[in-house]
């Protein structure tokens, strides 16, 4: 019988001599790493270890015969009898091949199961006593059937299989005996060293097939599953590629018969939508040669829809279409003031602007400034800007600056990147649909704070109407004229507004209100508009608000220097009565101070002004921030030390600064204030400035800073209803501050009764509302010792010591 399909190299019978010795034996001993010889299987085998060699050389003196046995750990070097599994098997040695490069090669074929009793040298080479096994060539019944599944498996798996040749299925079909069957299967099979081993060590010859007929059929799954999966790739690559046939033909038939693709037909469309837009004719030549650019591609490349998008904006943006201003100063004026109450100066500037845009005609204007409306938030700069587009009759657009943190963001990434656009001025500009649209730049001041790169040139040139008729996107890498624009920029506060940009820009304030102002601004705007929003508006349902009631949403439920929170609760007292309404409950026509917890809770902000007392070491200075003005109280503690300050509550460097040229004052002033005997080197001096964790800064707490000092180092209360502000020298003097109407406002909204302010910043009582003059009492100071007889009680007398110290407070005078 011959199995030698798989090398072709010699026969079995040239070497095998089936003895019937079943004698114990003592053999030479070949370790395999990760190998396993069936009997009757021919394999080679490689040999390189120095024991193994001297064993297949021994192996010529022994019949040409030797034991190969599988190793447990391939990685053992020198395995023991322990290291070796029980079962191998006899090999006749065929040839043996010694290769150019050292090692050798061995062609054997196995014989028999043998079983492994003790080695008897380990020595040039192991030598081992074996034990041969017999194994039964029995064939029942359900052997038989066993055979035929087993072989019907294999025959699907060589068919399947691209390894296994067909030969290999004649083979086995041609071997009667189980056992041998099963042993075949086993070496051709593509099975690891440990199934190998295991199917070598089962001896019954049915059991053997049965655990190999279980690995055919996991064998046929994996099989299988493959075939499968490369029929599904093989299939679809044979679908693109009847696609691009298909493709390349239809193309052809059509153009035989005259007819056009879908991309030609998109091609078309973006022609003709060229034709109908009115575009500049470097936009024209620019478009037209990307179209060709687009025509002369097939239409897979991905370059495609990058042209095709970049077509749409050009054809998308505003190139000309303008809409024509409403020019009669008349009506936008009394527009305005129906939209809007009060905000005089505002109002004046945009008639302004509108009677030089009159006057000057098609002439572009170039020396314009941009406006700034600058306050803080909810003051009306939005809604006042859009009133405006509305009168002028512009589009109104409008894009938030705010955390702005690349150029890119302005002026768009090249179409090289991937997933490029415009930047938002270009965005914005396709928004508003004309090349003259009202365009509002929010938040300017949040531009240059967290800045990589520059953003603000970028700004200059969106601003600048000397340059701005060729703004340069990098996306639409063609000039883009914004000179038509009217911008308005809006900020919270003007000195983060980096200076080139400022210079730019004319600023209009658009201060705090006061109380009777919010209460005109809720009664003829935002009552009737929330009303009407929330299906409040006809007759029978009306609701009226009283004064009363308003007045406590302003103190308790909002502070703010704006109206956009009591707009808020304002809107959230008519949802609740619209609902009432919707739900054919009763629903009340009148909201009273009562009936205001029912609404909106308890008040948001306590006034503290009944648990306000007057004390020892705490001042109450006021400061201007972006929401408008604040109270900021200013304590002071002394404690046993060694002469430090110390400075807390997240102070600026300038406010530190302020703080220790209060201390250098007051040691400076230690005689005049009475404090000979303090000794400030054994005296440690904390300054804390609480509410929040707000960033403070600036010099304008410095008079507060001395105050609260001085108050902590004489041990005179500051008294409850006196508030300051004003920068210190050292010598003394107080300076002028700035935001003093916000400061003022703050001062007034928290219910405090006199207010210290630089002598210097009397000119600015101007913007003080009447009814706030009214309401406090100011004190105009140059020094810091007029401060403290106004601010300190006096010692044991509780009274104020404003007429004590002979001063008048200069107060609601007009100046
Ligand atoms: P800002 O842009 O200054 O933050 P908004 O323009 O958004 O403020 O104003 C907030 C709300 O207050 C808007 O509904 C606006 O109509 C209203 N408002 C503010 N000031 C006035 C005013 N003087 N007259 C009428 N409504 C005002």
């Amino acid at each position: 019988m011959s199995y030698d399909f798989e090398f072709g190299l010699f026969n079995i019978d040239d070497f095998l001599d089936e003895g019937d010795d079943n004698h114990l034996g003592d053999y030479p001993l070949l370790p395999l790493r990760d190998t396993v010889v069936f009997p009757h299987m021919v394999a080679p085998l490689s040999v390189g270890r120095d024991r193994s060699l001297k064993a297949v050389e021994a192996a010529t003196n022994n019949d040409n015969l030797i034991v190969v046995v599988g190793q447990r750990d391939p990685e053992i070097q020198e395995p023991g009898l322990d290291d070796l599994h029980d079962i191998g098997v006899e090999m006749v040695v065929g040839r043996i091949l010694r290769l150019p490069d050292g090692s050798t090669n061995i062609l054997g074929q196995g014989r028999r199961r043998v079983k492994i009793l003790g080695v008897s040298q380990t020595q040039p080479y192991i030598r081992a006593q074996i034990q041969p096994l017999q194994e039964s060539k029995k064939v029942t019944l359900g052997t038989e059937a066993l055979m035929r599944a087993v072989l019907s498996l294999f025959e699907k798996v060589v068919h399947l299989s691209r390894s296994l040749p067909e030969d290999a299925y004649v083979a086995a079909m041609n071997l009667s005996e189980p056992g041998q069957l099963a042993d075949l299967l086993a070496s051709l099979l593509d099975l690891d060293f440990q199934k190998r081993q295991e199917l070598l060590e089962i001896l019954d010859p049915t059991a053997r097939l049965q655990r190999l007929s279980i690995l055919l059929a996991n064998e046929l799954d994996v099989l299988e599953l493959e075939s499968s999966i490369h029929t599904k790739v093989q299939k679809e690559v044979d679908r693109s590629q009847r696609e691009y046939f298909l493709r390349e033909q239809m193309r052809a038939i059509q153009s035989e018969l005259g007819e056009i693709d879908i991309q030609t037909a998109e091609v078309q469309e973006m022609e003709d939508k060229l034709d109908s837009v009115d575009m500049p004719d470097y936009v024209l030549a620019r478009a037209k040669k990307e179209l060709a650019r687009l025509k002369a591609m097939p239409p897979a490349a991905p370059e495609v829809g990058i042209i095709r998008t970049y077509l749409d904006w050009l054809v998308e943006l505003p190139w000309t279409k303008a809409t024509a201003d409403n020019l009669s100063i008349g009506e936008v004026a009394k527009a305005l003031d129906a939209n809007h109450h009060g905000l005089p100066k505002a109002k004046e500037r945009i008639l302004e602007y509108m009677a030089v845009r009159k006057l000057a005609g098609e002439k572009p204007i170039t020396r314009s400034p941009i406006l700034c409306f600058a306050g803080p938030p909810g003051t009306g700069k939005t809604s006042l800007g859009r009133s405006i587009a509305e009168a002028l009759g512009r589009e109104f657009v409008r894009v938030s600056l705010g955390g702005i943190r690349d150029e890119a963001e302005i002026r768009g990434h090249r179409r090289t990147y991937i997933g490029a656009m415009p930047g938002r001025i270009i965005q914005t500009m396709r928004t508003a649909g004309t090349i003259n649209p009202l365009f509002m730049l929010d938040e300017i001041d949040k531009v240059g704070a967290d800045f990589r790169g520059d953003p603000s040139a970028a700004l200059l040139e969106v601003l600048d109407p000397e340059q701005n008729f060729e703004f340069s996107d990098h996306y639409l890498d063609l000039p883009y004229d914004l000179s038509k624009v009217m911008f308005i920029t809006t900020a919270n506060i003007l000195d983060p507004i980096p200076p080139a940009l400022r210079d730019r820009m004319e600023v209009i304030e658009f201060p705090g209100y006061i109380e009777e102002e919010k209460l005109a601004i809720a009664r003829k705007f935002l009552i009737p508009r929330q009303l009407s929003e929330n299906g409040l508006g006809r007759q029978e349902h009306q609701l009226l608000f009283s004064d009363k009631a308003l007045r406590t949403m302003i103190r308790d439920y909002t502070y703010e220097a704006g109206v956009r929170n009591l707009e808020r609760e304002i809107a959230n007292v008519c949802r609740k009565v619209a609902r009432r309404v919707a739900e054919d409950k009763p629903a009340p026509r009148q909201v009273t101070v009562q009936s205001l917890g029912k609404y909106l809770g308890p008040p948001h902000f306590l006034r503290d002004e009944e648990d306000r007392v007057d004390e020892i070491g705490l001042a109450l200075g006021i400061a201007w921030t972006e929401a408008g003005g604040d109270l900021l109280p200013v304590e002071v503690t002394l404690m046993d030390g060694k002469g430090g300050l110390m400075l807390t509550g997240q102070l600026g460097e300038v406010m530190q600064e302020s703080g220790q040229a209060a201390l250098s004052y007051t040691r400076s002033h230690a005689h005049e204030l009475n404090i000979d005997g303090v000794d400030f080197d054994k005296l440690d001096i904390h300054i804390h400035v609480p509410e929040g964790a707000i960033p403070k800064d600036g010099p304008s707490a410095g008079i507060t800073m001395a105050t609260a000092l001085i108050s902590a180092l004489i041990e005179r209360p500051v008294h409850r209803d006196v508030a300051m502000t004003g920068e210190i020298t050292l010598r003394g003097r107080v300076l002028p501050i700035g935001g003093l109407r916000e400061k003022v406002l703050a001062a007034h909204r928290a219910g405090l009764k006199t207010v210290l302010l630089p002598k210097q910043n009397q000119k600015d009582m101007v913007e003080i509302p009447k009814r706030v003059k009214r309401d406090l009492t100011f004190v105009f100071v140059e020094r810091m010792e007029e401060v403290l007889p106004v601010a300190l009680l006096p010692e044991g007398n509780p009274e104020r010591v404003l007429e004590g110290a002979g001063l008048r407070p200069i107060s609601s005078r007009p100046n």
